[in-house]
């Protein structure tokens, strides 16, 4: 994992979020190359879900929501987790002998420490220009907290009290917001800890937009918001995460039948991005551990690296909570869940049974995957090291061509000459017209390196353009032609100049 992760940084995929100020827990920014990736994953999700199926539609809704949707949906009163605090300690203890010279680093390494043993540390930058840090303890006993965090290096941190520690007492993870220029108790709403809420809201608008009868189902992929107590493990848990959440509707009694098509649907998308079905665990999720909201759920653990099974997915059977909690008049409806009284909702969420013709408030089941933990998955099972014929090692990432950032980079023998930099432009050009993605022309002038770093970051095939192909080198009958070098089997080929994108759009399909 330590190696995937210093790869991320080093090529551009991944970066802590507003790391010129020591950056922010919990939150990531994904750079030039992890951009391309998240796209490649969600549309790969899009395409499956939403292009080849003709029982779905799409939606985009709102990230901010109204706190009447959060309370309805029983996130006001449920959205939790428990947390223990030190009262007496509850204060801030400076480390800014650590962060001084090293920085980043050693502010990992603290972090690392104190987020193994559930510490909660959260940064922030004082007016003095360094940081201080304000620390919550999660640990029951307050001698390991000490231990630690002197172990990490902090000064005085106690300063020689301890305890006073309270029962845990629930935290609500999601995060409240102002809207509008007066903060007062009513001017407030919610950035969505789930996707899902948007699609129960817009249910009518798309049931009446569309004339979509059951059975059918909203995809949507968008940011959510949670404000984990420990965020950890790099991208695994942050506090701003993507979600690519499918509420699929359906008739009561045909929803077990739903719940497996999708199990099997989404085991076998895993398995087309690279994600082995052996690494994935279905967990039964027993009763008593289950979401206020589900019936069953299936959780898919996949087994990452360092952290072993960690959910990547949930396919939850929600029944008739949702739409069940946000519509008008419940009581007529003949609610299965057990729902609580909405008295606010102007709407009556509900569809013609499709035998009866009744109106009847559909189950749901919902297959809702995280973008980040997929992204990391992909990454973990592509990483891959190999030692060449020479003995020597290379880092390559093998990803499925469809998901490579980079489809094809475009390489100039020389980059001071400008015939070949302007071939190896207009053959760029004209491939990036085919649609297959980014086409990137590498004119920096190094061939070995270009080549590693192409191996590094998962492009697929590098083309090169040398003295041959302008008829310039020793072979005359290789003009016109390039060498196409394929990532995983290293194999070189000279291709025509005039069959290259036959050539690459069909190993690129
Ligand atoms: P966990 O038990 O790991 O906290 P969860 O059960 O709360 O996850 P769900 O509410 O089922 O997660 O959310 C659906 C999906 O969203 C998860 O399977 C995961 O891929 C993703 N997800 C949830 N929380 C986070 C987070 N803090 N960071 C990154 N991804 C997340």
């Amino acid at each position: 994992m330590e190696e995937l992760v210093s790869l991320c940084k080093r090529r551009g995929f991944i970066f802590q979020g507003s790391e010129i100020y020591g950056g922010l827990q919990g939150f990531y920014d994904y750079g030039p190359l992890g951009v391309e990736l998240k796209n490649n994953i969600k549309a790969a999700w899009w395409r499956s879900n939403v292009y080849e199926r003709d029982d779905m539609e799409g939606l985009d809704a709102s990230i901010i929501m109204h706190r009447q949707v959060l309370r309805h949906s029983g996130h006001e009163a449920t959205f939790s987790d428990p947390m223990i605090d030190n009262r007496k300690n509850n204060k801030r203890y400076r480390l800014d002998h650590l962060v001084k010279d090293q920085k980043a680093d050693v502010i990992d390494n603290v972090y690392k420490i104190l987020s193994h043993y559930q510490i909660y540390v959260d940064g922030e930058k004082s007016s003095n220009d360094r940081f201080a840090y304000s620390i919550t303890f999660l640990v029951q006993n307050p001698k390991i907290a000490s231990e630690v965090l002197k172990q990490a290096g902090v000064r005085d941190p106690f300063s020689g009290e301890v305890g006073d520690w309270t029962e845990p007492k629930p935290f609500n993870m999601m995060f409240k917001t102002t809207i509008g220029p007066v903060a007062d108790d009513e001017s407030y709403g919610y950035l969505r800890p789930e996707t899902a809420q948007g699609i129960f809201t817009n249910f009518k608008n798309v049931v009446d937009s569309t004339s979509r009868r059951l059975p059918f189902g909203i995809a949507q992929i968008g940011k959510a918001f949670r404000n984990e107590i420990t965020p950890r493990n790099f991208i695994f848990r942050v506090r701003e995460l993507e979600q690519m959440e499918i509420e699929f509707f359906c008739t009561p009694g045909t929803d077990e039948e739903w719940h497996e098509h999708w199990l099997e649907k989404r085991l076998s998308w895993w398995e087309a991005q690279g994600v082995p079905r052996s690494k994935i665990e279905i967990l039964d999720v027993p009763k008593e551990d289950l979401a206020h909201y589900s019936k069953r759920t299936y959780d898919l653990m996949y087994d990452y690296p360092t952290l072993g099974h960690e959910e990547i997915e949930g396919i939850a059977n929600r029944s008739d909570y949702d739409l069940g909690s946000h519509t008008k008049n419940q009581s007529e409806l003949g609610l299965v869940a057990n729902v609580e009284e909405n008295l606010d909702s102007i709407a009556k969420l509900t569809i013609p049974h499709p035998e009866t013709n009744k109106p009847v408030v559909p189950f749901v089941i919902e297959p809702s995957a995280g973008v980040d933990r997929a992204l990391l998955a992909v990454l973990s099972e592509a990483f891959t090291k190999e030692t060449l014929e020479n003995g020597n090692e290379r880092i390559v990432l093998k990803l499925r061509p469809h998901l490579a950032p980079i489809k094809v980079a475009v390489i100039p023998l020389a980059r001071n000459k400008a015939e070949l930099v302007e071939l190896a432009r207009s053959i760029k050009n004209d491939l990036q017209k085919l649609g297959l993605g980014r086409i990137l022309l590498e004119d920096s002038g190094n061939i070995g390196k270009a080549y590693r770093r192409h191996d590094e970051v998962g492009t697929p095939y590098c083309v090169t353009v040398d003295f041959d192909t302008v008829g310039k080198g020793d072979d005359a009958t290789l003009t016109d032609t390039v060498t196409v070098r394929d990532r995983d089997t290293l194999a070189q080929e000279r291709v025509k100049i005039s069959e290259l994108t036959a050539y690459l759009q069909a190993k690129l399909k």
